[in-house]
Parts: structure tokens; sequence; C-alpha cells
């Protein structure tokens, strides 16, 4: 059988695609590896997306997701792909399932926040450690946070928290930052931002909850503790994609080159959501990432 549509990951992005596709009548198949929702089902507590006062869990809004998908036709095939052939009119899905054939191909796989790889970190995520500003900044009003990195991401983290938390600790392992210069002039004068030159985390302070962290001077070796509310980590992302490499253009952090149309270099292929190139990486980006896919999967199924 040949789908019109598979979506390989099936967090917002590609259950939204499922949904539109589904409700326009195309035959569609969701392949998840691991369980509806993403990287979104990860955190209990989601405040930015629209339509919910109070917030929502991420991995029952993931569930719901999935289930409207469904109701419209769309289908879950639980497996992991591990590998495609994008090019050519019927494109091939090799996964733990067997291989499956379709005409169009969304890929909504995501984008993994880097971990600093210390002890208890997984554990304490929710609890004072961090990697996503717009996301959980605004738990951390009157606080003092520390944000890790040096690159854009991070000096726009700390910016944007400066005008939450009381006070920012930027820690750079480098004794200059990578971010642009237009970002160095702003850090310099916001005067609730403290700067660590040379130093990198290592340990996580808790009891139970992070209660501060202890740094490292990478040239010394001289070790500090400081007291903060909480950690965001800003030292990337990790797209999943090296199983489109050579299939598709990439960019050099390794993301799908897709605009808003999200169309990739190769006909009938689609990127959406964290995994293709773009400034804000969100559930509300990824969700609208995946209902222009279904209208541009249309229009090229029209074309055939
Ligand atoms: C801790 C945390 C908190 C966050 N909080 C918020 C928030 O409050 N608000 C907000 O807007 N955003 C938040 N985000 C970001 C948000 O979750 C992401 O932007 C969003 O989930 C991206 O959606 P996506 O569909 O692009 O990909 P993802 O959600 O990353 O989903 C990708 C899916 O693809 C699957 N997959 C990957 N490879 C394969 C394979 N080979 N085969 C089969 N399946 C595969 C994965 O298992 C996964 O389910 C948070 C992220 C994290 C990590």
């Amino acid at each position: 059988m040949t789908y019109d549509m598979i979506i390989i990951g099936g967090g917002p992005g590609g259950y939204t695609a499922a949904l539109y596709a589904a409700r326009a009548g195309l035959k569609v198949a969701v392949l998840e590896k691991l369980s509806a929702g993403g990287q979104m089902a990860l955190t209990s507590q989601i405040d930015n997306y629209p339509g919910f006062q109070d917030g929502v869990d991420g991995f029952q809004l993931g569930e719901q997701m999935q289930q409207q998908a469904e109701r419209f036709g769309a289908e879950t095939v639980l497996a992991e792909v591990t590998g495609v052939e994008l090019k050519g009119k019927e494109k091939k899905i090799i996964t733990s399932e067997g291989a499956f054939y379709s005409k169009t191909v969304v890929i909504a796989t995501g984008a993994d926040p880097r971990e600093l790889g210390l002890p208890e970190e997984k554990a304490l995520v929710g609890r004072g450690v961090n990697y996503c500003a717009a996301c959980d900044g605004m738990r951390y009003r009157g606080k003092t946070v520390v944000v890790i990195g040096g690159g854009n991401t991070a000096v726009a983290d700390a910016l944007q928290l400066s005008r939450i938390a009381q006070k920012v600790i930027l820690v750079h392992r480098r004794d200059q930052l990578r971010a642009t210069q237009v970002y160095h002039d702003q850090l310099l004068r916001t005067p609730n931002i403290e700067l660590r030159w040379n130093s990198q985390v290592a340990e996580l302070l808790h009891d139970g909850k992070l209660t501060g962290v202890k740094l490292r001077n990478v040239r010394t070796g001289e070790e500090s503790a400081v007291q903060c509310d909480g950690v965001f980590v800003s030292i990337g992302r990790a797209p999943i994609t090296a199983l489109f490499a050579g299939q598709l253009s990439l960019d050099e952090s390794g993301y799908i080159i897709a605009g808003e149309s999200t169309e990739t270099n190769t006909p009938g292929v689609f990127a959406v959501g964290d995994v293709r190139t773009k400034v804000l990486r969100q559930v509300v980006t990824a969700v609208s990432d995946g209902a222009m896919a279904a209208h541009y999967a249309e229009e090229y199924l029209a074309s055939l």
C-alpha cells in the first residue's frame, strides 16, 4: 500500500500535519518511536500554548493531539525509522516494523537540547534545570538564575531572563562570547546580568530541588559555589537529522533547510517544527508548520 503522506515523528508538528492531512481526505500515517507529544511530553506545565488559561500538561496535550488526528482517520504506527529513500515519486521509509511507501513525507523528528552531562541533571529537569528560557523563564520572576553558554542563544536567553529575574549570572567557559557584537553591547548595558568568564558548571547543588551550582575556573581549577533558583542550559540543540543527510539540504548546524512553506529541496518532502531552520522553536510554531506542510503536500499531490 502507498500512503499519501507519511509523517516521521509524533510531536506537535507531526500530529498537526496528520490532523490537517486526514481532514483533507489523505491517507496518512504517523511513525513514532516512543509516544505521542515528543519533547512537549517531557514537561508537565505548558503555559504559552493558547487556549489553556491555567496551562496544560505536555504529555496530556500530546495524547489529545494524537486522538484528534486519529478521529479523522490518521493512523499511528509505533516504529523507529532507520532509513529513508526520498528521491523519486514513491518514497520508501524503512522502520523497525518493516518498510512503508508514500507519495509525500513530512519530517517532524525534532531537535534535542544539548545537555551538560552532569550527574542528576535529568532528575532536576522541572526542579530548577531548564533548557528553554521562552518556556520556563516566567517561573523565575524576582529570582536568581544561571545561564550557561556563550553563543547567540545563551546571550538572548540571558537578556530575556534579565527582564524577569532579579539577577542573571551568565557562565561561559571562554574569556569571550561567540555571540554577535550587537548582543555584547546589550549585555554590558544590562545592570542585573553578571558575567563569569572561563568557568564551567562542575556540579548541580540541590536538596531535591536546585539550590545552586558549583563553578570551576577552567584556567585555575578554583571552585566556587553560587546560589541560584534556576539554571538555563543554552549550549545548543542537536537536530535529529542524521537519517536525512545526503538526501536533503541541511544547514551547518544540521537543521533541514526549509522556509515557512516547509518545503525541502526534495519535491514531496516537507520539514516541520524544531527540525527545520527557524528562529523560534516552540509548540505553537511546530503546529503552525504542520498545517502548512499539509497544505503544500496537497498542492504537490494535485500536481502529480
Ligand atoms: C523540557 C522542555 C520543556 C518545554 N516547554 C515548552 C513550553 O512550555 N512551551 C513551548 O511552546 N515549547 C516548549 N518546549 C519546546 C517544544 O516541546 C518543542 O518546540 C516542540 O515539541 C517541537 O515539536 P516537534 O513536533 O517539532 O518535535 P518534537 O516534539 O521534538 O517531536 C519529535 C518526535 O519525533 C520522534 N522521532 C525522532 N526520531 C524518530 C525516528 N527515527 N523514528 C520515529 N520517531 C522519531 C521523537 O520520538 C518525538 O516524539 C519544551 C521543550 C522541552 C524539552
